[in-house]
């Protein structure tokens, strides 16, 4: 079965359109990008399209590869006093002369809308969130969809990032599965991989995992999004994910494309973050 995030992810707008109208509400949402780094303003520009489609008050501001962190904190400062900005996110990576760290907790934790500042890592840790991180979200999203359950399951995620393999497998382990937590200094990966009834791939290697990863029957999400140069595409490149999907199409349960999967989630996850920001917001000022 292929687990279409896509026309999920066409579903889940529809359904934040309709209830933001419903309440009245306008969500604000604010995008940092510092520089040009070709992924980003990729995703910087589909995410203020996506916000705009939706009726939020959704902005980009675009700041050149030299701003310094004192002109991004700044800017982060202005944003958080806005009351119609009801959530904040800045693109990573930030270029090497910023640190990342200081940038996001200079962000107001309730504006906070992919869950990156600590105080709110924390409390996903402790599993009283504010918001899911929209990767994560969008993931688990996919999960309950298609009605995979997770209780008692094995789940092994490959990649411990603060932004996808840590918060993943702190939602799974919500969920009650089993989740193992696999990275580079993993020894006998594909060995690990194949104890999963639920595989998780977030490492950023174009199909690396293959067949002889996966499980009989496992379900296979791909959060991967790899692009790979090729002079005869007409942008000059191809999106992918981390899993071969040609070969592990026929071995998983079901399984998640590349593009076409996680990513589209993602954003549609950023807009539901958005909008109960906004909700919460306002609960505050009643
Ligand atoms: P990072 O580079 O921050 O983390 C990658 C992780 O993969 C690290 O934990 C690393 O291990 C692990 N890893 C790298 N190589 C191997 C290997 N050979 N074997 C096992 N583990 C390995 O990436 P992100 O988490 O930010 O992103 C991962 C992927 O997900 C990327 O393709 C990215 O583009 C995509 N992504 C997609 C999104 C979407 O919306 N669909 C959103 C965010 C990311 P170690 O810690 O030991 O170095």
């Amino acid at each position: 079965m292929i687990l279409d995030g896509k026309a999920l992810a066409a579903l889940e707008r529809e359904k934040i359109k309709a209830k933001a109208a419903e309440l009245g509400i306008k969500p604000g949402l604010t995008v940092i990008l510092v520089g040009e780094d070709p992924g980003s303003v990729s995703y910087v520009s589909s995410k203020e399209k996506v916000g705009a489609e939706l009726g939020f008050a959704s902005r980009a501001i675009r700041m050149p590869e030299t701003a310094s962190e004192a002109e991004v904190l700044k800017l982060i400062a202005e944003l958080n006093r806005d009351p119609s900005v009801h959530g904040i996110l800045v693109q990573l990576p930030l270029p090497a002369h910023i640190d990342e760290n200081r940038v996001i907790f200079a962000i107001d934790p309730s504006k906070d809308v992919d869950c990156f500042h600590p105080y709110n890592f924390g409390c996903l840790l402790a599993g009283n969130q504010i918001v899911e991180p929209c990767t994560p979200k969008g993931v688990m999203r996919i999960l309950d969809h298609y009605n995979i359950d997770l209780k008692g399951k094995r789940a092994v995620v490959v990649g411990r990032s603060n932004i996808v393999g840590k918060p993943v497998a702190v939602l799974l382990l919500q969920r009650h599965a089993t989740v193992t937590i696999a990275h580079s200094r993993t020894v006998d990966l594909p060995a690990v991989c194949r104890e999963a009834d639920i595989l998780v791939a977030a490492i950023g290697k174009p199909n690396m995992i293959g067949a002889d990863y996966v499980k009989d029957g496992a379900v296979v999400i791909d959060v991967g999004t790899n692009r790979v140069d090729d002079a005869s595409r007409p942008k000059g490149y191809y999106l992918t994910g981390d899993v071969d999907f040609q070969t592990v199409e026929h071995k998983a349960s079901a399984i998640t494309p590349s593009p076409g999967g996680v990513g589209p989630m993602t954003i549609a996850m950023l807009m539901s973050n958005t909008l109960e920001l906004a909700l919460l917001a306002r609960e505050k000022k009643v």
